[in-house]
């Protein structure tokens, strides 16, 4: 075998073998309860290329790092890497100019601080151009709810309300964009059908080099 490790074997009433390389870079195989571990081993190494190339394209995203608030740390708000500073005495917690300031006597509880700073910014933006691109497109959501998903950074109900990720305020504005544009047309088009793409490039003509960025960049907007 070309040298290719599985890292789990998942047994199941399916009917099917499926191979899954996931964001840490492991190898999963899902596969019938019966199936030898031999012939899981020949599907793996016929399919090592894909494999490798998948594990490549992963290693190459950039990582989100667990952060430490430290002085000089970088911190992303619309795209743009903003240094931390420490200030002794800062009248407000958390405040954005040229650089990020975080009071120090705000450092105690900075994660939970700065997530909910990021949370109403993102409420904010994100409602402004949500209402600018309803009135372009026409189409109207009955709410536009903020929510913590660490994937899943847009979507919308058959009811109309339309879901953004708080964590989208961390991606460039345009990138913020397309979410808003891709969920609007979801209220009209639920699927995604060569009109719904039709109709998402009438409004934002280089939408996949947006949605691209997206795909390539998902683990920077992670916190
Ligand atoms: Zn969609």
């Amino acid at each position: 075998m070309a040298n290719i490790k599985i890292d789990k074997i998942i047994r199941s009433k399916r009917k099917t073998i499926a191979l899954v390389v996931t964001k840490e870079s492991q190898l999963i195989i899902r596969a019938p309860f019966y199936t030898p571990l031999d012939y899981i081993e020949k599907i793996v190494s016929k399919k090592s290329v894909w494999i490798k190339q998948k594990i490549a394209e992963i290693s190459k995203q950039p990582k989100a790092q667990k952060k430490e608030f430290v002085n000089g740390e970088g911190f992303l708000f619309l795209g743009k890497p903003y240094q931390l500073q420490i200030v002794e005495n800062h009248p407000l917690d958390i405040e954005l100019k040229d650089r990020l300031y975080i009071a120090q006597n705000a450092l105690p509880n900075i994660e939970k601080k700065l997530t909910q700073w990021y949370r109403n910014q993102a409420i904010e933006k994100i409602t402004e151009r949500c209402f600018w691109y309803s009135k372009l497109t026409g189409y109207h959501p009955i709410s536009i709810k903020i929510t913590d998903a660490q994937k899943r950074w847009g979507s919308c109900s058959a009811k109309g309300t339309v879901n953004f990720s708080w964590h989208l305020i961390l991606a460039p504005l345009e990138v913020i964009d397309y979410v808003i544009v891709h969920e609007l047309i979801h209220l009209e088009e639920p699927n995604h059908s060569k009109i719904f793409w039709i109709k998402v490039r009438s409004i934002l003509p280089d939408y996949e080099k947006r949605k691209n960025w997206l795909k390539n960049n998902e683990r920077l907007l992670k916190m």
